[in-house]
């Protein structure tokens, strides 16, 4: 029978926050690190948008000179039809740390993973975490390898879960995530045959949801619209025709698609959930990222949030193998960080106030926060 290996760190997720995390922790201390990730390396990543102040995380990883040589593509700003029927221009020309980004996500997501590779951490790809039990010493977790087709185990010492929006480690210990949003993607991502893209960022506000559309590095497009579980089945029949006839009733970005000539459509659906674990650390675990707190896409912030709580949380992992105490101040900045979250989402969706009786923006800007919001002085 194959011998259990014990791991002083397991993190569960190898998405931006579960490689932050290995890197920082790396960089400060010699530790066995394992990370654990259910996706095959090259599957399609969504979400590409970041922030200039990503740049500074980067930095702190030491992987900012890699970046800049590699193919992610300046957003030089947005362009977006929101609480009024006419474009309004957000641009980042005066932001002293540069411009936000368009990531190639599969080469954003190789380059910290072979950073953290670098460092001596192990990266297990298709590999399901399944469960876990505690022990003695740390937790005893049951994991498939997909593609064998088998099961094994291993021990952690700590276990870190950034393993995104489901929390599986907080879920499988007993802690379920407090959900108080939930939105659906359906996405399509295309090949651009002929026309130029835009460098901005488009959103445009319709009755049911909201639209996103990027020019992604590698000459394609992602256009993506954000409603309801009762929009989806419209949006979902096998030919595609309903996500494609709501996309024709768009004005701004519409427009601007129809300057360019497209193929090869691949088309996916996500489940946005905006939501935030009631118990985020105990003293040989942590949640970080979205597994701890998942935003609205509308914030732009998934992927900096996760790369900055992956470095955070290292003094955390750190205090427990040097035998020092750490009481929860991970937990309590994270809590600060949802409620202005929060605050700033529904003053977002509350400046769009033309269907104010349709479904999707009734729920919204109805949210009781706004008012704690309004009543703040912030309207
Ligand atoms: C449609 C959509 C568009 C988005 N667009 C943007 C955007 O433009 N900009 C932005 O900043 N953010 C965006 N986001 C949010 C962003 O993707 C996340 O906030 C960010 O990826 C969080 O990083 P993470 O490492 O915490 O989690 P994730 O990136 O979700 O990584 C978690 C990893 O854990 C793995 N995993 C899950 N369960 C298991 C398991 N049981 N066993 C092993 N591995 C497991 C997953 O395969 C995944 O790779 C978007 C989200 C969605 C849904």
């Amino acid at each position: 029978m194959k011998t259990t290996v014990t791991y002083d760190v397991v993190i569960i997720g190898g998405g931006p926050a579960g490689l932050s995390a290995a890197i920082s922790l790396l960089q400060k201390q010699e530790l066995s690190v394992l990370v654990i990730e259910g996706q095959a390396i090259g599957d399609e990543l969504i979400g590409e948008n970041c922030p200039p102040n990503t740049i500074l995380l980067l930095k702190q990883l030491r992987v900012a000179k890699a970046f800049y040589k590699g193919n992610h593509a300046p957003c030089p700003g947005y362009a977006s039809v929101w609480g009024r029927a006419d474009v309004g221009y957000n641009d980042f020309i005066v932001n002293p740390l540069g411009p936000s980004w368009r990531l190639d996500r599969k080469a954003f997501d190789s380059m910290l993973a072979d950073e953290a590779r670098r460092l001596s951490a192990q990266i297990h790809w298709s590999t399901q975490f399944l469960d876990a039990v505690k022990v003695e010493k740390g937790y005893a977790l049951r994991l498939r390898d997909r593609i064998a087709n088998a099961e094994y185990k291993v021990n952690a010492r700590f276990v870190v879960d950034a393993s995104g929006a489901n929390s599986r480690f907080a879920k499988a210990i007993g802690i379920s995530k407090i959900i108080e949003d939930r939105l659906f993607a359906s996405i399509r991502i295309a090949s651009i045959a002929e026309g130029k893209p835009s460098k901005q960022i488009q959103i445009e506000a319709v009755p049911e949801g909201w639209w996103y559309n990027a020019a992604l590095p590698d000459n394609r497009i992602i256009t993506m619209m954000l409603s309801e579980k009762e929009n989806i089945a419209a949006l979902q029949d096998s030919q595609h025709e309903g996500f494609e006839a709501q996309l024709a009733n768009t004005n701004f970005i519409a427009e601007r698609l129809k300057k360019l000539k497209l193929k090869e459509h691949q088309y996916y659906t996500r489940p946005v959930y905006s939501g935030i674990l009631p118990v985020i650390e105990g003293k040989d675990w942590v949640a970080i990222g979205d597994a701890a707190s998942s935003y609205d896409p509308i914030a732009a912030h998934g992927i900096h949030k996760g790369i900055s709580d992956g470095i955070r949380v290292t003094s955390k992992i750190l205090a427990f193998f040097n035998g020092e105490e750490e009481l929860n101040s991970f937990s309590a900045f994270v809590n600060e960080r949802y409620v202005n979250y929060k605050k700033n989402r529904d003053y977002v969706y509350a400046i769009e106030q033309r269907w104010y009786d349709a479904p999707f923006w009734n729920k919204r800007i109805m949210n009781p926060l706004e008012i704690t919001y309004a009543n703040n002085g912030y309207k």
